[in-house]
């Protein structure tokens, strides 16, 4: 995720924590990059924007024979898709804006544990260190949106894999990734983790920033935004916007291209948004 890198490399330096990424879609690259110092393992799965999935249940193994803690984002699946806690994760912490509230019409987040101890150290911080207070309304927008979210998530991966479908069928696209996909290389593992492969789909478009711009200024039914996780389907070219932090170096070595758009689907009529994109690649 490209921001979680601001307040990692630019906040939390400053408190003396080194930060090592490492590609945790491999447990034993985790293992090799951990010290004795090593205090937390963070991951997210599925990843952004490239739906690269890491092994949850591996990776608390691990961080309980160190004696680290694991802490997993868990905004892509939500909780209808993946409970962290019960595969091993010490806390999930949750982007609300997305799922969770559903409906583009809040911003939050959200920590999650189960260890006593880590809850009132996270209330702490919340309370007295940052203040990082959610407005009453937002609460409410939030606990509405929740009510709904297992119904807009059966919606969501149902017309994310329509649409993955299609995209496999275009002839302007070179790759699709969306783990509800059989060529998904951690197919296996999504369906043994997850309960549904969730409603973000990337894909890589024949050529690279111009096509993609093109194919995002063609399309009628998908607003051109970095948000994610609502009713709305929206469509985004990462390297221009949510993966703009992250240094072209490490983009290129994590495989995110100037060719990669990703689609976060929202619920509107599946056979319309297909029939958008069906036009948007034949203007290309
Ligand atoms: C959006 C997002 C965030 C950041 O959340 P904001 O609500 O935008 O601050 C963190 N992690 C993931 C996986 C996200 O999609």
């Amino acid at each position: 995720m490209g921001v979680t890198r601001v307040p990692f490399d630019d906040l939390l330096s400053k408190f003396g924590i080194d930060i090592e990424y490492v590609d945790a879609t491999d447990p034993e690259v985790v293992a090799d990059a951990m010290i004795p110092e090593t205090a937390l393992l963070w991951m997210e799965t599925p990843t952004n924007p490239l739906l690269k999935l890491c092994d949850i249940e591996a990776l608390a193994r691990l961080a309980e024979e160190s004696d680290t803690l694991l802490a997993v984002d868990n905004t892509f699946a939500s909780p209808s898709f993946q409970q962290p806690l019960a595969l091993g994760a010490d806390a999930v912490v949750y982007s609300t804006t997305k799922f969770l509230n559903g409906h583009s019409d809040s911003v939050g987040g959200a920590v999650l544990t189960n260890d006593d101890a880590l809850a009132e150290g996270a209330e702490f911080v919340q309370e007295y260190g940052v203040g990082a207070m959610l407005a009453p309304f937002d609460c409410y927008l939030t606990l509405r949106g929740i009510k709904t979210l297992p119904v807009r998530m059966a919606q969501h991966e149902n017309y994310a894999q329509r649409i993955a479908a299609h995209l496999q069928d275009e002839s302007r696209v070179e790759r699709v990734n969306y783990p509800g996909l059989e060529s998904h290389p951690q197919h296996d593992l999504a369906a043994r983790q997850m309960d549904g492969f969730g409603g973000v789909v990337s894909f890589e478009i024949g050529g690279g920033t111009e096509e993609a711009r093109t194919l995002l200024g063609e399309l009628e039914l998908f607003s051109v935004a970095v948000s994610l996780g609502s009713v709305e389907s929206l469509i985004e070219h990462p390297v221009s916007m949510s993966a703009s932090y992250v240094p072209e170096a490490e983009r290129r070595a994590a495989g995110i291209t100037d060719a990669l758009i990703r689609i976060p689907v929202g619920i509107e009529k599946s056979e319309d948004l297909i029939a958008d994109l069906k036009r948007g690649f034949e203007a290309l």
